[in-house]
């Protein structure tokens, strides 16, 4: 026989009401919220302009995330920090086989002190590679011989974008 009493019934709903939103099946097909968009901005330069963005959203209230490289004219800490606080995920836009000229174990050495650098400012849970036509190198041949995952560890979430 089935244990089902009304009142685990009752300690059900308030599990579910204490760690979930609900929604009929109607409401599952039919409101908006089930479509959502995930924005991404790559901080290739004008990193102010990125914050006048950053900030547009916060206004509309809108979450996305930014990607920065670590060239001096972008990567200004109070510029990724102001961004941070109005919500924004901060992510790494990484170059560092270009800055490696094509040699992974230089590559792997730069891409953990840039990540190092991000983590002074602020939380990096995702990278994101930067695609630099001018040169020959690919820096998507880092992640074919390095595990990202094990140099993010310390992090819950993990999200890729290659
Ligand atoms: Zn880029």
């Amino acid at each position: 026989m089935r244990d089902f009493t009304i009142e685990k019934y009752w300690k059900l709903c308030n599990t579910i009401k204490e760690n979930y939103g609900t929604l009929t099946f109607e409401g599952y097909l039919t409101k908006s919220k089930n479509k959502f968009i995930i924005l991404r901005h790559d901080v290739d330069r004008m990193p102010e302009n990125a914050l006048k963005i950053a900030e547009i959203e916060h206004e509309s209230g809108i979450k996305s995330t930014y990607y920065f490289r670590t060239n001096k004219s972008v990567f200004k800490p109070e510029i990724i920090k102001g961004i941070a606080s109005l919500g924004h995920e901060i992510g790494y836009h990484y170059e560092c086989m270009d800055k490696a000229a094509g040699n992974p174990e230089k590559a792997i050495k730069i891409f953990e002190d840039e990540l190092k650098k991000f983590r002074e400012i602020c939380d990096v849970k995702t990278i994101c590679m930067h695609g630099n036509p001018l040169t020959k190198y690919d820096n998507r041949e880092l992640g074919k011989k390095y595990d990202f995952k094990r140099i993010l560890t310390h992090t819950e979430t993990f999200g890729f974008n290659l």
